[in-house]
């Protein structure tokens, strides 16, 4: 896509012209490793228990504004009020919520680099400013720093990430605490890949003191519930929040087969947590490997592994594996990461034919 033009005199808001679009590129390949999705499908029983509720569906119908049955599946899930859920199209669609409720102009979103590239986008998209703060060289949060930025910019949002994209670091509850201590506003944990970490911003709500009500933790279907293509994302937070992206959503934005899909994926948690168990022993198998290569890695406790080749440039490898048909990421022009590839942790066949391709390449 080129660069976003004027229609005759009509021209895009002011600020979106300098933004450009996110995407990593579909490109067709064997190996596809390079948008952290699970490598493995949803359990069959799901597909025969989704098709039989797709047969009771009032496709005639609006489906329930509420979404109760999927709020309440997921609240049971988590232990907390249906009140304190929201869910949207994508975790991507929750953020962009939260961000028309408490973001726009006038507004900072506060977030530390190298993180998901989304909440920058997003925010910016919404109006609102972004402070934009470093993280430590090992990428874990270096509170000076960040006491620094949220004292500067008294962002309405500040974003953590953890386990953090693209690097795997995980944030601990002590440092997350931190952040809500130093924060003048909501904070915001994206959890995409929440099920790998042994620690959940969730725990903070859970414990109930009084800066918990500005937690906001945000999952989603897409990574460890095997269900990308079903753009299903949700949040846990104070009843306040929740009620305050209920305003901006669209009304009836989800449709009656995701929350469907989304209640009856809930009851195969034991079917997840043994993916999450096969790709947490894959990750271990590959990054044991690529110890053996000229790279420079980090520990990662989500499905992906950041790497940054010694010997060659990373767009050089990245091509070179796209011609041996593996798909990788290429985070080497991501602030903070630079000369960086990402991998996602696949099938162990998948994991094999990205090794040996990167052994040739390197
Ligand atoms: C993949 C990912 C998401 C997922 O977005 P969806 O819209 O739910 O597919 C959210 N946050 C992070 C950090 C991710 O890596």
């Amino acid at each position: 896509m080129g660069p976003v033009t004027a229609v005759g005199p009509v021209s895009i808001r002011p600020g979106l012209a300098s933004l450009s679009g996110y995407h990593s590129p579909q490109v067709d390949v064997a190996v596809r490793l390079n948008t952290n999705e699970s490598p493995l499908p949803p359990p069959p029983e799901f597909r025969a228990a989704l098709a039989e509720a797709c047969g009771a569906i009032a496709f005639n119908r609006y489906p329930d504004r509420d979404a109760r049955a999927l709020r309440e599946t997921i609240a049971a899930h988590h232990g907390v009020e249906p009140s304190q859920v929201f869910c949207a199209n994508g975790s991507n669609e929750v953020l962009q919520c939260l961000l028309l409720a408490y973001g726009g102009p006038d507004r900072t979103a506060a977030l530390f680099e190298p993180t998901y590239t989304l909440h920058g986008h997003i925010a910016r998209v919404t109006g609102t400013a972004v402070a934009v703060g470093p993280r430590a060289a090992d990428f874990r949060l270096d509170l000076p720093a960040v006491r620094r930025v949220l004292a500067g910019s008294s962002p309405v949002v500040t974003f953590l990430c953890s386990p953090n994209n693209p690097t795997g670091v995980v944030d601990t509850p002590e440092e997350i605490e931190a952040v809500v201590d130093a924060a003048p506003g909501l904070v915001v944990v994206d959890e995409a890949y929440g099920q790998f970490a042994r620690t959940s911003g969730l725990d903070l709500l859970a414990a109930g003191d009084a800066s918990a009500e500005r937690v906001v933790v945000v999952r989603t279907f897409s990574k460890t519930w095997s269900m990308a293509a079903l753009r299903l994302g949700y949040l846990v937070a104070s009843p306040e929040v929740v009620a305050a992206c209920e305003l901006v959503a669209l009304p009836y934005h989800l449709d009656a087969l995701k929350q469907a899909a989304g209640t009856i994926a809930l009851r195969f948690a034991a079917e997840m947590a043994e993916r999450v168990a096969f790709v947490t022993e894959e990750r271990g198998r590959v990054a044991a490997r690529l110890a053996a290569l000229p790279v420079e890695t980090w520990p990662s406790e989500a499905n992906f592994i950041l790497f940054r080749p010694a010997t060659r440039h990373a767009q050089q490898v990245w091509t070179d594996l796209v011609e041996r048909s593996v798909l990788v990421r290429d985070c080497s022009t991501w602030t903070g990461t630079p000369g960086c590839l990402r991998v996602t942790v696949g099938t162990a066949a998948e994991n094999d034919a990205f090794l040996d391709a990167l052994e040739k390449v390197l």
